[in-house]
């Protein structure tokens, strides 16, 4: 089996559960000899940076993998990683290089007759616990908890809130009012639901600050507090952990395995956040997983774009003995339930672990077409 054709499709999409904020993608279509299709993604967010992408994926990559044996999954991230040395320590090189691994997975599961899940020695569980991963927008603090009362309501026993986006939340401006707010989704959604507080780029903390604000969610109880610190605070991370008894989650701007390497050693994550759309796709991934499995860490996938991403990272957390949950949008969106023939949807706070070839995604190329821009 060669690869006979590679493209690089950016997306732009209107998302229903950031405000209707337009957010971009870059997919990449790898199709073999045999008449197989793989699809890849990365979740660029920006459109320049799916532009960049793209000519990384299409100038650089494609003449060093046409050709090539997909099967030869990481051989070829290898040749990726070889190619793009010079500019491509993390940044827009590791884009393309994990919607081109991913495709290449597809393509393995596919041509094997086996799941995804199957290459990484099976799922441990046919069903992972969801989580609905919000950006809230009303104002009120009541509007908002008694929204998030209904999810508990529907069986879902986990809920994260980002903070710091857009709409009328305005969550993560004002520490009095977000402790209350984590005070009034605690009280309406009753003790069986985690509670997960995450603070977006606009609103992360000084270290002294988010130990204050930290000792006050803990005396009602959250699961964990996601990047209150700006990314590179090591130190202020390391104060954080070593002042409050809440776990710490960070991760998900990282780019390397290098990188997850230094985060994990120097001891200040407890659950590492990492999108197999930016951190080099699934070889990427699991190179990380084993770093967290070694050294007693969770790990944590960050999907929060199209279904394929959904997809490999809910295959890799079935697969993964030290995962938490599977993070989930709620509102219907284009990108989970027009993408694809069959979108993925929890039941009673659950979602099935897909058993078809590769991803087992259908993608729908009409759908790509009607988002996709130049
Ligand atoms: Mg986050």
């Amino acid at each position: 089996m060669q690869i006979k054709k590679i493209e690089a499709l950016p997306l732009r999409y209107p998302e229903p559960n950031d405000h209707n904020n337009l957010r971009h993608i870059m997919l990449v279509r790898v199709e073999t000899d045999n008449g197989l299709v793989g699809w890849g993604e990365a979740i660029t967010m920006w459109p320049e940076a799916s532009r960049a992408a793209k000519i990384i994926v299409e100038d650089g990559m494609r003449p060093i993998l046409l050709g090539r044996d997909p099967r030869d999954t990481y051989a070829i991230w290898l040749a990726m990683k070889e190619q793009s040395w010079w500019y491509g320590y993390g940044g827009i090189a590791s884009f393309a290089v994990s919607a081109l691994d991913i495709a290449m997975w597809d393509l393995k599961g596919q041509s094997l007759g086996v799941p995804l899940h199957q290459l990484f020695g099976g799922k441990l569980t046919p069903r992972l616990r969801a989580c609905i991963s919000t950006h809230p927008s009303k104002s009120s603090i009541d509007d908002m908890a008694d929204e998030l009362a209904q999810y508990a309501r529907q069986g879902f026993t986990a809920i994260k809130c980002g903070f710091g986006k857009k709409g009328s939340a305005n969550l993560g401006y004002d520490q009095e009012r977000d402790i209350a707010f984590v005070k009034a989704v605690r009280a309406a959604c009753g003790p069986k639901v985690d509670f997960m507080v995450d603070y977006g780029h606009p609103v992360r903390m000084e270290v002294n600050q988010a130990i204050r604000v930290a000792h006050a969610y803990e005396e009602v109880g959250i699961r964990w507090l996601e990047d209150p610190l700006r990314t590179w605070d090591w130190e202020g991370y390391a104060r954080l952990r070593a002042a409050v008894k809440t776990q710490v989650c960070t991760g998900e701007d990282l780019w390397t395995p290098g990188d997850y390497h230094r985060l994990i050693k120097s001891g200040i994550v407890d659950i590492v956040m990492i999108d197999p759309g930016r951190a080099e796709g699934i070889t990427g991934y699991w190179k990380v997983q084993e770093m967290t499995t070694h050294e007693n860490r969770y790990i944590n996938a960050h999907a929060w774009s199209s279904a394929i991403i959904t997809a490999a990272s809910i295959h890799l957390t079935a697969a993964t003995p030290n995962h938490i949950v599977m993070e989930m949008k709620p509102y219907r969106n284009p990108m989970q339930h027009e993408l694809v023939k069959e979108p993925f949807e929890p039941h009673d706070g659950y979602i099935d672990v897909p058993d078809k070839p590769g991803l087992g995604v259908e993608v729908d190329e009409a759908v790509v077409r009607k988002y996709a821009f130049e």
